[in-house]
């Protein structure tokens, strides 16, 4: 039988260990000591330096199952999780890297092995890209005759444009051009270019028929300035990154990332309490959870908590997408989410000790604020109904700034589930005004309740729990005797 999430996870990290990789943990998701960084979004995150070389490592050759959230910032996939087979909010990671030890030859050669022998995926339905060549850099020639040389037929060797297959550290810094491994996961999968009458834009497509299951990036450039010219590195590196998820699917021979066993127990638990079978025609309210629920229970264990600021805020509404999606679309009347993070950490908990650590706090976390939605979600939606039916009388499209920002101070709907709710009804928001709103409230000290707010929200957790180490936790229900700050 098929190989378990599990045991894809440390396959991986045992065939790089094999090849003198260091074995190196997963950092948290939130990144330490970068302030420009959301959330941990891939493996290279906590390797920046050494890529830098501003910080040196007893190593040169690493791997590594990296815990990663995509869902604010640069790398935003949350308005795609529920309805793609391949995104979540919540992920991890596998990657090797080299830090100016091995360069193409041997990370082209790895991850083929790694994915045709080891894996034993069928080469039939593999495919890679290269760089094309733009904005006047050179097209990556020694990457397309490495794939050859691994027996890869020219045809399933695609070159692709700077947005796709081309990465940079940020404007200054180390860059490169990247390789893709894609898997053919059918052409009778649904195409969203093709239903807007256009063809099907194969491995550069949105939709689900090829899916990317892995990424090497070939760190061989520097810039020295922003837009100045590329130099090259002398001691070039490798980052790679593989969703374990998507490994998964391909290996269990699904087509979606949730019909793997990382999400099955999650969602049989969802259609339980929902009383409705998953099936992935009408399954996307119950992916949403069992995604929001993950990526719940893995930003709590981090440190982080629902408020209205910064990383609070992204976590509380992708907390509260859940709990509407959860209210609304499966018409589930009592607090359920907590019940979902629970199961989430029943299952992931060997893999993952901190989740199981922080068990207590985290079922509290989730409560409070299905809570807290909850007294206020259904007047919010009625207020919505009341206004979309104005709107449709008088011919109008866009639900106005005002109303947005009174949905989100009065009501606590974030502006983006002001937005989906308005979108599935044909209507748009005047994001722009809302945002005049709020900014002229964050100038008036008089009106910024935003973070006071979420104190008030840490501190009635705090003493409902009594304690934020939970090491003395009996397991019962019953507070322990943990230190209390
Ligand atoms: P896609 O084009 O499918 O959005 P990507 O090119 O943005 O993926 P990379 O930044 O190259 O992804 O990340 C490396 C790998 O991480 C991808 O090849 C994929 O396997 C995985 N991955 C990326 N984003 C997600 C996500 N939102 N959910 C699950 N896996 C992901
Ligand atoms: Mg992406
Ligand atoms: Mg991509
Ligand atoms: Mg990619």
């Amino acid at each position: 039988s098929a190989l378990t999430a599990s045991q894809i996870r440390e396959a991986f990290l045992q065939f790089f260990e094999e090849r003198s990789h260091r074995r190196v943990a997963s950092s948290s998701l939130v990144p330490v000591g970068d302030q420009t960084l959301l959330f941990t979004n891939a493996g290279m995150v906590q390797f920046k330096d050494v890529f830098t070389g501003r910080e040196q490592r007893d190593y040169r050759r690493a791997t590594s199952s990296q815990k990663c959230v995509r869902a604010g910032g640069k790398h935003n996939d949350l308005d795609n999780v529920g309805y793609t087979a391949r995104h979540h909010t919540f992920f991890e990671m596998l990657g090797n890297f080299s830090f100016g030890d091995y360069f193409k030859p041997e990370a082209i050669a790895f991850a083929w092995e790694f994915v045709t022998k080891r894996l034993g995926l069928d080469i039939s339905r593999l495919a890679v890209t290269v760089f094309n060549g733009e904005k006047g850099i050179p097209w990556d020639e020694e990457a397309f005759a490495l794939w050859e040389k691994q027996g890869v037929a020219t045809d399933r060797i695609l070159k692709l444009g700077y947005k796709d297959n081309f990465w940079a550290m940020g404007d200054t810094g180390p860059c490169g051009p990247c390789s893709e491994i894609h898997y053919h996961q059918g052409n009778d999968i649904p195409c969203v270019e093709e239903a807007a009458g256009r063809p099907c834009q194969g491995v550069a497509c949105d939709c689900d028929r090829w899916l990317e299951i892995w990424n090497l990036v070939f760190m061989q450039f520097e810039r020295k300035e922003k837009d100045a010219p590329l130099i090259p590195l002398p001691k070039p590196s490798i980052d790679t990154g593989a969703g374990l998820e998507r490994i998964a699917a391909v290996v269990q021979g699904k087509r979606s990332n949730y019909d793997t066993d990382l999400f099955q127990g999650i969602l049989a638990t969802v259609s339980q309490l929902c009383g409705q079978p998953y099936t992935q025609e009408t399954g996307a309210s119950q992916r949403v959870v069992a995604d929001h629920a993950r990526a719940t229970a893995f930003l709590v264990a981090d440190g982080v908590q629902p408020s209205n600021v910064e990383r609070g805020y992204v976590l509380r509404r992708i907390m509260r997408r859940a709990i509407r999606h959860g209210a609304t679309q499966l018409g589930l009347k009592e607090l359920f989410f907590y019940k979902v993070v629970d199961r989430v950490i029943e299952l992931m908990g060997d893999a993952f000790p901190e989740l199981r650590e922080s068990r207590t706090f985290l079922l509290e976390v989730a409560k409070h604020e299905e809570e807290g939605f909850r007294r206020t979600l259904d007047r919010g939606l009625k207020l919505m109904d009341e206004e979309l039916a104005k709107l449709q009388t008088s011919g109008q499209k866009v639900l106005s700034g005002e109303l947005v920002f009174l949905l989100h101070g009065t009501y606590g709907f974030p502006w983006d589930l002001t937005q989906i709710i308005a979108r599935e009804r044909g209507f748009d928001v005047d994001l722009e005004g809302y945002k005049k709103l709020m900014d002229d409230q964050v100038s008036d000290p008089g009106l910024t309740t935003n973070s006071k707010a979420s104190g008030e929200v840490f501190h009635t957790i705090l003493n409902r729990v009594g304690t934020t180490t939970f090491l003395g936790y009996d397991g019962e229900g019953h507070e322990g005797e943990g230190s209390v700050i």
